[in-house]
């Protein structure tokens, strides 16, 4: 993080800066088709930042058509692969360049800590364009083995026009993740972000564009899920839907795409992630520090937040004291404070579903530990505090449905056999943690938990070089590593006789 920007520098920096607020149609910012605008709300003060144009049908139609045609022009997808390279290196070197300005965006609109989206949100996005960028002229194709008289070629091709729609919690990572890889194999993107959070997206359209992606390659519609979203869903010339978000939009998006052109679906949907902790666990300080960020980071609005943590009953107190002790330290504060380390709920809708799940906590009997209420109500801004339950069941609502906030709910466990049944009892499999010295152990629980990511002995790594998706209702296909470059491309197989 650029350690000489203070609190007050960024606090400047912030009310001399002007937003993109139109939607990005074949190579040029527009207003909405219908001229309709709605509110971008910033979560730490509850004032109007800007208004924004709000997408719909219309608008999705010219998106689609100017893909379309950008596609079958061939001026992006029949460039070589060492030119879309070099198109995609200079797009993440715009986003390195314009860093500061696009982590103040992110932090306005969302409510994350400035410290965050400076040193993982923006760079992130321009380490995901550049890694795809890398890879894209260093992948083969394939000859099958066939006899002598074929040639059988497997070849692959971009599959047309992709749709990227995507959630607020990390806006323009979730869609680095799905532009990178779509937009490097050939593809036309069209983005929509979450109404929630749409500033991002629209200010790299502009860097796309200065880095010489064609115009229609590459289009940004911000509006509403049920407008903007769900034509794209619907849309008969949208060829692949990339989806990031909840599980519920995730199902209409498979009957809406279903129920038009079968366009391919890939979900990335939510999670209720177990952090099981057992009493050979190698380093409970770690364990604890690690338990209350993989809770409190990004105010738990992640797809991956550690919100069961299974304890060992045998060491049970001895970690929740540690783990309380570790989420004090995080308490909310001003996102443009590079101190702090939670910031604001992104908006009053989330603020009131988190706070209803702290209640039915409280009602199914779960015993509160930290926490537990909205706080700096005076800043105007949605704050909650860091809020740990403990005694609770994995029956209960807190330990089944995604809360999507700061709230961690406690439960113990004997054996192992009984840590892996409760991990796996959950609708979701995106990801899980175990914590142990035991090489045995680790690697039993690693296999018998039903999740697209395990972590040993750690939270929340990774890096490009590793898959990222669910197992169960956590989605289908995989984000991030060369594996995210198959779901944005056809697989051609040309057999061809050589004996005539
Ligand atoms: P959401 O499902 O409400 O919205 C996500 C996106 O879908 C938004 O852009 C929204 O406008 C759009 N949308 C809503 N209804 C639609 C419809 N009918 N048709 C088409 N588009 C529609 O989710 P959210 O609240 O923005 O994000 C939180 C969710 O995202 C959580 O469930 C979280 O776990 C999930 N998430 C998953 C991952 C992952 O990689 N698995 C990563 C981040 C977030």
């Amino acid at each position: 993080m650029n350690k000489a920007f203070t609190h007050d520098d960024w606090r400047q920096r912030a009310a001399g800066l002007s937003f993109h607020n139109q939607a990005f149609i074949d190579g040029a910012f527009a207003d909405a088709a219908s001229g309709k605008t709605f509110e971008c709300v910033n979560p730490a003060s509850g004032q109007v930042l800007t208004r924004v144009a709000e997408c719909g049908s219309e608008d999705v139609d010219r998106a689609v058509k100017a893909a379309r045609k950008a596609f079958e022009s061939g001026a992006w997808r029949d460039l070589p692969p060492r030119e879309r390279k070099r198109i995609m290196m200079r797009f993440a070197d715009l986003i390195d360049e314009h860093v500061e300005e696009i982590a103040l965006l992110e932090t306005l609109d969302v409510g994350k800590p400035i410290g965050d989206s400076i040193s993982i949100d923006a760079p992130g996005a321009a380490r995901c364009i550049r890694w795809y960028g890398e890879a894209i002229d260093k992948i083969y194709d394939e000859i099958a083995p066939t006899g002598v008289d074929t040639l059988g070629m497997i070849t692959r091709e971009p599959v047309g026009v992709v749709a990227c729609i995507v959630p607020w919690n990390f806006p323009l990572l979730m869609a680095a993740w799905k532009i990178g890889p779509a937009l490097v194999s050939g593809n036309s993107v069209i983005l929509k972000p979450s109404e929630k959070s749409p500033l991002t997206a629209l200010r790299v359209a502009a860097l796309a564009a200065e880095a010489g992606i064609p115009d229609g390659v590459f289009n940004v519609l911000p509006g509403f899920g049920a407008d903007a979203g769900k034509a794209l869903a619907r849309h008969p010339d949208v060829d692949c839907l990339a989806f990031t978000g909840s599980t519920v939009t995730g199902k209409q998006i498979m009957k809406d795409a279903a129920d038009s052109n079968l366009k391919k679906v890939w979900m990335e949907l939510g999670g209720k992630t177990p952090n099981i902790i057992f009493a050979d666990c190698p380093d409970l300080d770690a364990a604890a520090r690690a338990a209350a960020f993989a809770i409190f980071f990004n105010q738990g609005e992640m797809c991956t937040a550690g919100s069961r943590l299974l304890v060992e009953e045998s060491i049970k107190e001895e970690l929740l004291e540690r783990v309380i002790k570790a989420g004090e330290s995080m308490f909310p504060g001003d996102p443009l404070d590079p101190s702090t380390r939670m910031g604001a709920i992104v908006d009053t809708l989330q603020l009131d579903r988190v706070m209803g799940y702290i209640e039915a906590g409280k009602q199914e009997g779960a015993r509160l530990r930290l926490g537990g209420e909205r706080v700096l109500g005076e800043t105007g801004g949605y704050f909650v505090a860091p809020t740990i339950f403990d005694q609770v069941s994995n029956r209960m609502t807190i330990a089944q449905e995604e809360i999507f906030g700061p709230v961690l709910s406690t439960i113990s466990f004997r054996t192992l056999e009984e840590a892996l049944e409760i991990a796996n009892a959950s609708l979701y499999g995106l990801a899980a943690a175990a914590w142990t010295g035991n090489l045995n152990k680790a690697h039993k629980v690693a296999r018998g938990l039903r999740a697209g990511t395990v972590w040993i002995n750690c939270f929340d790594e990774g890096d490009m070089t590793v898959p990222f998706g669910g197992y169960k209702q956590s989605g289908n296909g995989r984000d991030k590593s060369l594996h995210a470059i198959d779901k944005y491309m056809e697989v051609k197989t040309t057999w061809i006789n050589l004996a005539l």
